[in-house]
């Protein structure tokens, strides 16, 4: 696995990281998957609590399905010359009470982005396709408010670079339901170019 200084000396920092502490639920952990020559960039939301005891990133029922989506197996999506998985927020932002109004894990924390996402993807140079998963990536990369809905219409407008995606979580079974053709037309594109850059990789 390739890991330039600089991107050694981020990850060291980023390690080290306190700065919405006082925001989360348990102490810091980020978890983020880097290697200098990722080829796939996975621009997540933030771990979820299962992920965050696991220490793994898409360890979960969401990381099933994005890896059905991509067509790839544990060991690919683990591999960090492969896939980067740098989320929004790189440690478990909480969950909404039962008192609250909404429900769910909690946004993403808007420090970590502002903090650390532009100094590490300028280290990300090998990087030929990235995959905005959910709203807040989609807003972040994109500089723009959009649904996730309005976001897929015009997919093909970042393709073959970029595609945005609704996060795999089960909780969009019912936007999976309504928008058939993301599975249905989407995916089987993005398997084909997922597969065509590892096998680039692996000649
Ligand atoms: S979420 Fe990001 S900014 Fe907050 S403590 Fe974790 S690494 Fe630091």
């Amino acid at each position: 696995m390739r890991i330039n200084a600089n991107l050694n000396n981020l990850l060291g920092q980023v390690k080290q990281c306190q700065l919405c502490a006082k925001h989360l639920p348990f102490a810091p952990k980020p978890i983020v998957q880097l290697a200098s020559n990722a080829k796939i960039l996975i621009a997540g939301q933030a771990p979820g609590q299962k992920t965050h005891h696991q220490g793994r990133p898409f360890d979960d029922a969401s990381g099933q399905r994005l890896r059905e989506w991509l067509g790839v197996t544990d060991d690919e999506f683990y591999d960090p010359e492969l896939f980067a998985i740098l989320p929004m927020g790189f440690c478990f932002p909480g969950s909404y009470a039962a008192t609250d109004k909404k429900s769910g894990d909690k946004p993403p924390r808007p420090e970590c982005a502002a903090k650390w996402r532009q100094e590490i993807l300028n280290q990300l140079n090998q990087v030929e396709l990235t995959l905005l998963v959910g709203k807040y990536a989609i807003e972040w990369h994109l500089q723009q408010k959009l649904t996730v809905t309005q976001a897929i219409e015009n997919w093909q407008t970042l393709w073959p670079h970029t595609l945005v995606m609704p996060h795999p979580s089960p909780r969009n079974n019912i936007w999976l339901k309504r928008n058939p053709l993301f599975e249905q037309q989407i995916i089987p594109k993005l398997q084909q170019r997922v597969t065509a850059i590892i096998t680039a990789v692996q000649l």
